[in-house]
């Protein structure tokens, strides 16, 4: 069933309201005991909300059957939208299906090779901006709004509604909402739509535990950065759109904006692909390296913790290439010790 179909009482959509789908949402929530074990946590405490089995690999899926549905509806020209990658990936498929024009607004040289040739199969017009994400988004807005295309960012309140279901999600699967939520922040919509579904179900809410990469850190620092840096390029951000509404979620939530290194997140990374089976991309791990550095510190979680991984690992090959291990070589016919 589409997500639309799903919570559609949950959702401002309308029996006249074309629904854009690709089978989103639905994704399983894995116990995790290793990890558990590796923060000191109890065997079946941890759990790992993976997006990465949305249709196009990433959470951006849930936002945009919303927003693609409702542009639709709503009749416009095209879509349009600047993306470190998963959004790119995730707009160019649904308006591919919803027969729409899309054009995406990519900084150069700072996306990861499996989004790219997403986009490119589904046949989106490409725009390279000699810039980072936050000036390819300023373009974006700007363009759209002057020539008559909807943004399909998380700017967009349609993508922060269809991405609250997650939530929704969890709280069923646990039975109710968990203690802790740990999870990546880059231009903080996700973190924002997670916490509206909280609240919209009521009851006990998770603090909300939000970690940015170190040199991408303006949520941590109180400030913009310039130059983000960091290998995890689906939250190399320095200006985040839903900066008021990340906030509003630690502080409403009493929970937490923190950091974590590329080193840290790399770890992480490693980590949940060979102990726990689950391949995400880099900036997925950084909400587990955030759950590993609060218990390594001694503030560790008491409760339910979920972490969300937030995108397939696949999508992004030329990080994984790194940890290529030596290869032995073997010439059939012989014999070969294992
Ligand atoms: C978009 C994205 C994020 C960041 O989400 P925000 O809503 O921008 O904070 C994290 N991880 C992945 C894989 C993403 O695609």
């Amino acid at each position: 069933m589409s997500l639309i179909e799903r919570w559609r009482r949950r959702l401002p959509v309308t029996r006249r309201t074309p629904v854009v789908s690709l089978g989103e949402g639905d994704t399983p929530l894995i116990r995790a005991d290793r990890l558990a074990q590796a923060a000191g946590l109890e065997p079946g405490s941890v759990f790992l909300k993976f997006e990465g089995t949305n249709p196009t690999g990433s959470f951006k899926d849930r936002g945009m059957t919303m927003a693609m549905s409702k542009a639709l509806e709503q009749g416009c020209r095209g879509v349009l939208c600047a993306s470190t990658g998963n959004t790119a990936a995730s707009a160019s498929a649904y308006a591919a299906k919803a027969g729409l024009r899309c054009v995406v607004f990519l900084p150069r040289g700072a996306v990861a090779l499996g989004k790219l040739m997403q986009a490119v199969m589904h046949g989106a017009e490409i725009v390279e901006v000699a810039g980072n994400f936050d000036a390819a988004l300023k373009t974006a807005l700007r363009i759209a709004d002057e020539q008559g295309f909807t943004v399909v960012n998380s700017s967009n309140p349609f993508r922060i509604e269809g991405q609250k279901t997650a939530a929704f999600e969890v709280a069923e699967a646990l039975g109710r909402s968990p203690d802790f939520q740990f999870m990546p922040v880059g231009n903080a919509g996700n973190i924002t739509a997670y916490w509206k579904g909280y609240k919209e179900l009521g009851g006990r809410r998770p603090r909300m535990m939000g970690f940015q990469a170190a040199g991408a850190a303006p949520l941590v620092l109180g400030r913009p950065v310039p130059a983000p840096r960091t290998v995890a390029t689906a939250i190399r951000i320095g200006d985040p759109y839903s900066r008021a509404g990340a906030l509003a979620a630690r502080d409403e939530s009493g929970g937490l904006i923190g950091s974590v290194t590329d080193a840290q997140i790399l770890a992480s990374y490693r980590f949940l692909a060979r102990e726990e089976g689950v391949f995400c991309e880099p900036a997925s791990a950084a909400g587990v390296a955030g759950l590993l550095k609060v218990c390594r510190a001694g503030r560790g979680p008491r409760g339910t913790v979920v972490c969300v991984l937030t995108g397939h690992g696949l999508k992004d090959p030329g990080t994984a290439a790194r940890f290529s291990p030596r290869r032995r070589a073997f010439a059939p016919g012989r014999r070969f010790e294992l």
